[in-house]
This record gives structure tokens, C-alpha cells and sequence, in this order.
């Protein structure tokens, strides 16, 4: 059996061929230029389905960047693809294609690829973080996504500190302000404005280059990492005291530094109940790929 798996980001649309091994067969990837607007977007999705679809491919599962509805197929609202905000996605697709077409939030397509075939295969309860423009979630319950009451469970917006900044979602010191791209580039300019580090050579700085320099040992590098890592152990914590899964599955930016992960799982053991602070954090399996792959798995697995 197949499927297409695509995946809408705010820089780029990955759409791909999927076996139920999860197995890529065939891949396109195109920029969104959301700034063109939706009905752009919408054509340029039409374009690369027809360019994939076959009479052997069961239907089509879309993970978006943003707050969706998935039981409608509705996108209520994307803070990097605002112009699809309040568009029924799946109703526009279903004008052209005939098939079963499902819509789900990206970070919950993420975790639940590597809930059935990635690294928390193996485990009944998966609880899913990845690091993007902000922190996206999910959580698997013994392999079916957990949507809740509206198909919002948004983990990066958790308060890990009531006096923090205000967050776009419209709470104070959410975990995204604190961990992620974002937060990571803002410290590491304002550890540079300070101290004296090899980064001040490496302009323009990326996450990827504040870890290389950490491992060559840069002190003020690793001080930024050890630094996310803390916030992130606040917020594995939270996770763990509340939902005790059996593991977490670190996904996007969030996977890639050993010294920031290592250094959550050392703040969580400080912080959370002693059964629950030796859960599992697992790096992601599928890196970039996850969303399409669980994209098409959320067509597999459905009625
Ligand atoms: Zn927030």
C-alpha cells in the first residue's frame, strides 16, 4: 500500500510517496511562498499531488505548520503561513482528488511517525518536542494520536516562567520563548555583546555552529547550550510529572546538540518525581522526514 505524506513548513512543502514501511519511493519539495497567498499555495499543492498521485496511492495526509482542526480539515491559524488562516484545506483538495485526505497539526504527524516506526516504536505512550520557528508537540497514546477535546495539545506553550515575556499565543514565558532557534540565537548575541568567544568569527551564526564550537571546548558556547538545556529539562519535567509517558522523542533543533540534551535530562532528574526522572528522551529517527511519513501513516492507520 501507499500514500502521500506532505509536509507544510514555513520555508519549504515536502511531499513524498510512501510505503506503510515508511519508506520514501519518490520525493518533491518546493518552497511555500506563503507570500503569494493562498491561492498560490493551494495550486502549488494541486501541481505536485497530480504530479504523485497514481491509482495505487490509498489517499493523502497533509501535516501543516500550525493550529489545525483536524476533524474538519480546517487550518484555524499559522503564525509563519498566515495566509491560510481559516481555509478548509481538505475541502479545497477534495474539488480535484477523489481520496481519503487528512489534515494534521506537524509536530503531531512528527511524533507519530516515530511512535510507529521510529525511535519510540517500541513504547505504548509517546509524548513528541521539536524545535522549529517554536517548540511544536504531540502525543501518541498507545499508537493513535491524542488530540484532546479540539485537537490542540501545544506543550510549547506551557508557562515555564509566570514573569517571563508575553508569547504570541497571548500567555507569559512560554517554553518556546526559552528554547528553540530562536531563543538560542537571541542569548548567544547577548553572551557575544560580554564575553569573548571563537563565535564572534563565525557570523552568521546558526545553532548548528554554537554546537561545533562548544565541542571544540568554546566556554562561552557551552554555556548557551548547558543554558537551553536547562529550560528544556523544566520543560521535559513538566511532561514527565504530568503525563509519566514511557519516553520523549526529541525532534528538529532539538535533537541535534548532545551537550544541551544531556544537560535536560540532568536538570529533569533534579526536578522530577524520582519513578518518573529516568524517562527515556530519544533523539528523532525520521530528522526531516518525519512529517511526511506520518502524514501518510495517519492514512494506513485510518478507517
Ligand atoms: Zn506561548
Amino acid at each position: 500500500m501507499k500514500a502521500i505524506g506532505i509536509d507544510i513548513g514555513g520555508t519549504e512543502i515536502k511531499a513524498g510517496i510512501i510505503t506503510e514501511k515508511g519508506k520514501i519511493l519518490k520525493q518533491i519539495n518546493i518552497e511555500t511562498e506563503s507570500n503569494q497567498g493562498k491561492k498560490k499555495l493551494i495550486q502549488n499543492l494541486e501541481r505536485i499531488i497530480e504530479k504523485l498521485d497514481s491509482k495505487e496511492i490509498k489517499g493523502i495526509g497533509i501535516g501543516f505548520a500550525g493550529d489545525v482542526d483536524s476533524v474538519a480539515g480546517k487550518i484555524i491559524q499559522s503564525p509563519n503561513i498566515s495566509c491560510m488562516n481559516k481555509v478548509n484545506l481538505v475541502k479545497e483538495l477534495k474539488k480535484k482528488f477523489k481520496k481519503k485526505i487528512l489534515l494534521q497539526n506537524d509536530a503531531t504527524l512528527m511524533t507519530f511517525a516515530e511512535a510507529i516506526l521510529g525511535a519510540g516504536k517500541k513504547f505504548n505512550f509517546v509524548v513528541g518536542l521539536t524545535a522549529g520557528t517554536g517548540i511544536g508537540s504531540g502525543i501518541i497514546l498507545n499508537k493513535k494520536i491524542y488530540s484532546g477535546k479540539s485537537n490542540l495539545t501545544e506543550i510549547g506553550h506551557t508557562t515555564i516562567n509566570f514573569n517571563g515575556p508575553k508569547c504570541s499565543c497571548g500567555n507569559y514565558g512560554c517554553l518556546e520563548l526559552y528554547v528553540g532557534i530562536k531563543p538560542l540565537m537571541r542569548l548567544t548575541e547577548m553572551k557575544l555583546e560580554v564575553f569573548k568567544s571563537k563565535l564572534s568569527e563565525m557570523w552568521p551564526l546558526t545553532p548548528k555552529k554554537v554546537d561545533e564550537a562548544a565541542r571544540k571546548k568554546d566556554k562561552i558556547a557551552i554555556s548557551i547550550l548547558k543554558e537551553q538545556g536547562r529550560y528544556l529539562g523544566i520543560g521535559l519535567t513538566n511532561i514527565v510529572n504530568f503525563f509519566n509517558p514511557d519516553t520523549i522523542v526529541l525532534g528538529g533543533g532539538l535533537s541535534n546538540s548532545d551537550i544541551l540534551i544531556n544537560e535536560a535530562k540532568k536538570e529533569m532528574k533534579l526536578r522530577a518525581f524520582k519513578r518518573v526522572s529516568n524517562t527515556k528522551i530519544l533523539k528523532a529517527k525520521f530528522k526531516n522526514h518525519a512529517g511526511m511519513i506520518g502524514g501518510a501513516l495517519m492514512i494506513f492507520k485510518s478507517n
